[in-house]
C-alpha cells in the first residue's frame, strides 16, 4: 500500500528509542522529512545515523514548554512546515496508587497530557494553512485498562481519549485528522523498567517478570515498536484519509472489553 508520505515533513516526540524511534524509522523509510526530539544528545545522534535520511535531531525536554516552541521553529527553519506530528514521550512514574506524591502526579501531567496539548496547539495553524495533516498521540493500552502499578498513565491516557476525540472535531474540517495509538506491552526499555517495578514488588528476577508478562497476552508474546510504529505509519498516510478521533489498541488482544 503507498502510504503516500513521500515529502511530507514530520515531527516525532521522543524518539531516540523505543516506539518513537521505530515510528520515526518507518516514516523516514516512507521517504517522509524527519525531525526528532529527545533529552540526550547522545542517543538523539546515535538515533539520528541509524534513521539515516534527512532526519534532524534536536535536544528537547517534552516537559517543557520553551523547548517545544524551539522545536517547531528549528523544524521550520531546517525542513519546512510540519504535515505530522507525532506526540510521545518516556511514560510518567509508575507504582501503586497510595505511593504517589503530588509531585509525581505533576510530572505526570507535565510530561503525559501537556505536551500534547502544547505541540498540537503549536503545530495546528501551519496544517490548517496548508489543508493537510495528521496528528497522532502514542499514549497506552492502560488508557482503556487502567493497571495498578501505572496509576498516572492510566488516568491521563484515559484523559487523553477524550482530548483526541475533542482535537479531532476541532480541526476536521480543515484537512486534519487525529488519532491515538494505545501500544501494548512492547519489547523497549520502558517495559523493562516497569518488569524492575514488578519483579521488586513480586520478588523475582526481571527476565521471570517480563516472561510473565508475556504468558499473559493471548499472543504470547510482547510486541516490537516496529508493529506500533506500523499502525502509527498507516494512520498518517493518505489512506487512512477518513480515520479520525479514534483511539486505536494495538495490544495484541491484551484489553479486556469489546
Ligand atoms: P522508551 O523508554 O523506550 O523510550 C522513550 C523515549 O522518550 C526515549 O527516546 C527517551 O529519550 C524519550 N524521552 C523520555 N522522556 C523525555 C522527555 N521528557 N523529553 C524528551 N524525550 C523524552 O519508551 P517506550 O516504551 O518507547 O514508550 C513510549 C511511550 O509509549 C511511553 O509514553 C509509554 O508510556 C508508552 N507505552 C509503552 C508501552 C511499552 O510496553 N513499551 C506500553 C504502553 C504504552
Amino acid at each position: 500500500m503507498d502510504l503516500g508520505l513521500t515529502g511530507k515533513i514530520a515531527m516525532v516526540a521522543a524518539a531516540s528509542k523505543g516506539i518513537g524511534f521505530a515510528v520515526a524509522g518507518l516514516l523516514a523509510q516512507e521517504s517522509c522529512l524527519v525531525s526528532i526530539c529527545a533529552r540526550n544528545e547522545e542517543t538523539l545522534e546515535q538515533a539520528t545515523d541509524a534513521i539515516g535520511g534527512d532526519t534532524r535531531s534536536y535536544v528537547v525536554d517534552v516537559k517543557n514548554a520553551d523547548d517545544l516552541a524551539w522545536w517547531l521553529e528549528q523544524t521550520q527553519a531546517d525542513l519546512g512546515t510540519p504535515d505530522i506530528l507525532v506526540t510521545n514521550t518516556g511514560g510518567p512514574p509508575a507504582g501503586m496508587l497510595g505511593d504517589m506524591t503530588d509531585e509525581q502526579w505533576q510530572e505526570g501531567v507535565d510530561s503525559t497530557l501537556m505536551n500534547v496539548v502544547r505541540l498540537s496547539r503549536l503545530v495546528t495553524p501551519g496544517m490548517l494553512a496548508s489543508g493537510w495533516g495528521r496528528i497522532v498521540h502514542i499514549t497506552s493500552l492502560v488508557a482503556r485498562d487502567p493497571n495498578p502499578i501505572l496509576p498516572i498513565s492510566s488516568t491521563l491516557r484515559a484523559g487523553l481519549v477524550a482530548l483526541t476525540r475533542l482535537q479531532a472535531l476541532e480541526v476536521a474540517a480543515g484537512g486534519i485528522t487525529v488519532n491515538a495509538v494505545l501500544p501494548g506491552h512492547t519489547r523497549t526499555d520502558r517495559q523493562t523498567h516497569l518488569a524492575e517495578v514488578r519483579a521488586e514488588r513480586e520478588k523475582i528476577s526481571v527476565e521471570q517478570a517480563l516472561q510473565n508478562q508475556a504468558d499473559l497476552l493471548p499472543l504470547k508474546r510482547l510486541a516490537e515498536p516496529e508493529e506500533i510504529a506500523a499502525a502509527v505509519a498507516f494512520l498518517c498516510g493518505q489512506p487512512a484519509s477518513y480515520i479520525t478521533g479514534q483511539s486505536l489498541l494495538v495490544d495484541g488482544g491484551a484489553a479486556a472489553g469489546i
